[in-house]
């Protein structure tokens, strides 16, 4: 049993919003296919590492969850790509992506709603995955309807792609062996 009498009412307040918010997001992602698997620690964790602010402009105490790369082109909610906004950063965003400079370690936006190209450069398609893997596209389909492997598909051409970071992962994965043996 979790003792609760040191805990004020605002602070329940909290937890039961930004246990909500996570939910609500993870049913978004869930919802499109999409990887969903920040939990609530990891949401609390992001928020105390912006100190409760903006990501965006660090100012503005935050209001909203945001993804850095939307939903609607494959972002999913993940601890990487969820971060606090206020609320008018938020409306600035919109369908926007925005990345983290790593020399800065700030947030951008990036104010166009990403290209083409743009979207595609985050995605390879099954076919490529499939020759980069060393396995055959059919093996991978089978892996892609089995698992957790998402396949994304723009603008209605029936290409199905998946995401870099996934391949990264898949690659890493498939090569266990080397990496076990003993010095
Ligand atoms: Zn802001």
């Amino acid at each position: 049993m979790v003792n609760i009498d040191g805990i004020s009412d605002e602070q329940i307040a909290f937890i039961v919003r930004e246990h909500t918010r996570v939910q609500q997001q993870l049913f978004r992602a869930r919802s499109a296919d999409l990887p969903a698997t920040l939990t609530f620690r990891q949401w609390i964790a992001i928020l105390e590492q912006h100190q409760g602010l903006c990501a965006f402009c660090k100012k503005k105490p935050f209001e909203a969850m945001e993804h850095l790369l939307p939903v609607y082109i494959g972002g999913g909610t993940t601890a990487e790509n969820c971060v606090p906004t206020c609320q008018s950063c938020n409306s600035r965003k919109s369908r926007s992506t925005a990345r983290m400079n790593v020399e800065t370690s700030t947030y951008e936006l990036t104010f166009e709603p990403p290209t083409k190209p743009e979207v595609e450069s985050l995605f390879v398609p099954l076919d490529q995955a499939a020759e980069l893997l060393g396995c055959s596209l059919d093996a991978l389909t089978k892996r892609v309807q089995r698992g957790k492997i998402v396949t994304h598909q723009l603008g209605g051409k029936g290409k199905h792609l998946i995401l870099k970071s996934d391949l990264i992962g898949l690659l890493a994965q498939s090569r266990p062996a080397e990496e076990h043996q003993s010095t």
